[in-house]
């Protein structure tokens, strides 16, 4: 049985070259996707080019969902109408990162500095002395939209949170706690530095907004109306002598996003209609109207069975409570460093395949959402028929901490909803670990879940 075992083990010389090839497809895909709206249009880009056809305004057995640019859909039409439940596979677009506030441009000791407020999980120290690049979409006065990436391109300039030196921080950093050394309000980026010709106040800050507006056409208050994010420049890397792990930012959840995206692009007449989701706003809670307690879910449901000609008052709720969902998202591998807070006979390791976390939450289980036996049998049996390799989960030992998915979300819909995905080193980090071995069973566990009934 593929239970708990070290894929490497089990993988023909054949197998080894398909599980490479398939990791350098998926290095390409984080290099270019590194904030949701890239992964947005990375997704719509490889739908459209295998023929999916866009729902909201055109009708096909394989649909696209695109909303506001930040959270899609994909269907594949079943052989079973869709109102006898989907099989639903669903990851995240969004990963801790920085953001700009408001107002963030300021002067300070010859310095032009960008303000930034953490968008979810972050660890502060991991941000400081790192090369980061900004990603903007700013809508101008005149209503015009403008797009910038800058730092991505090794001719670009990158940006960064200067960290104090070891000679200097023994009072400031050292001697507290580490939460408190690097106070969230000090994560702002050094944006340039050289002063406006013949200006006495804020010379640098004026020389800043003439090159924004020179190069970019944005002006200040224009940063008001923008989503601006700043993540790490750092390209994805093969880890390790072997090249058997992956290095690189965002992989929690980017590693569902691609492995989902890349089964239901091949995805042919599957028992079931498959409805393949990418929501947003995952990391700050699931709030918002991208994130998966939005409408989105239940507008496409309804436009597909609109398509499909079965809807009817109730059809919606109906198709939702009849479904079957993987919550597909990353959880904690077993780090070799810091055992103490694992469960060791419970924690998912790197190279042992899917890992199927019955449930998630903190404590006594508190806002958890738990699988039922009868649902974590259904998956294991699907998977151990196909030779999936798989293992069991917990995230951490009781009272160690926790955290959620959005499967809780989903399963307020009534359908059976059980976490599954590919376990991660240093998740949340700028530099997320991931198993090749493991992004490829992830592919064929999600793609045999949207396969067969
Ligand atoms: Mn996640
Ligand atoms: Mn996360």
């Amino acid at each position: 049985m593929p239970f708990r075992k070290n894929i490497w083990n089990h993988l023909s010389g054949e197998e080894r070259e398909e599980v490479y090839k398939f990791a350098e497809i998926y290095r390409d895909f984080l290099s270019r996707a590194k904030t949701e709206r890239e992964t947005v249009n990375y997704i719509e880009s490889r739908a459209l080019e295998r023929g999916f056809v866009d729902g909201f305004s055109e009708s096909g057995d394989r649909m696209l969902f695109i909303e506001r640019g930040r959270l899609a859909a994909l269907y594949v039409k079943g052989k079973e109408s869709a109102l006898s439940g989907f099989r639903i596979v669903a990851s995240h677009t969004d990963a801790p990162r920085l953001d700009l506030k408001p107002v963030p441009l300021y002067e300070d000791s010859g310095y032009a500095l960008l303000d930034t407020q953490y968008y979810g999980g972050v660890k502060h120290y991991q941000w400081f002395s790192l090369p980061l690049s900004i990603h903007g979409v700013v809508v101008l006065s005149d209503g015009s939209r403008k797009t910038f990436v800058i730092g991505e391109d090794e001719s670009e300039p990158v940006f960064v949170i200067p960290d104090l030196e070891p000679h200097l921080d023994r009072k400031v950093q050292r001697e507290k706690k580490i939460g408190e050394a690097l106070p969230g309000e000090k994560m702002d980026i050094i944006f340039s530095s050289i002063p406006l010709d013949g200006e006495k106040e804020k010379a640098v800050k004026k020389y800043a907004l003439r090159l924004l507006e020179e190069k970019y056409g944005i002006k200040e208050e224009d940063l008001v109306s923008a989503d601006i994010e700043v993540v790490p420049a750092i390209k994805p890397r093969d880890v390790g002598l072997d090249g058997a792990l992956i290095g690189g930012y965002a992989q929690d959840d980017r590693i569902c996003v691609f492995t989902s995206l890349m089964a239901a692009l091949e995805l042919e007449n599957p028992d079931r209609a498959v409805l393949v989701l990418f929501v947003d706003k995952e990391e700050i809670g699931s709030e918002g109207n991208t994130s998966a307690q939005s409408a989105f879910i239940k507008k496409v449901v309804r436009r597909i069975l609109e398509v499909e000609g079965t809807l009817a008052p109730y059809s919606v709720e109906e198709a939702l409570y009849n479904s079957e969902a993987l919550s597909a998202d990353v959880t904690s591998a077993l780090n070799p460093l810091w055992k103490e807070v694992h469960d060791e006979k419970n924690a998912a390791k790197l190279h042992h395949g899917i890992a199927l976390t019955k449930y998630t939450g903190r404590g006594g289980k508190y806002v958890a959402s738990e699988a039922s036996a009868e649902f974590v049998g259904k998956v294991r049996k699907l998977f151990d028929e196909n030779g999936i390799y798989w293992q069991p989960d917990v995230l951490g030992r009781v009272d160690e901490g926790g955290g959620g998915t959005i499967a809780m979300f989903l399963a307020r819909y009534g359908m059976d909803v059980l976490d599954a995905g590919p376990a991660l080193l240093s998740m949340h980090s700028p530099f997320e670990i991931s198993s090749k071995a493991d992004l490829y069973m992830t592919f064929r566990a999600y793609k045999i879940f949207m396969e067969k009934k």
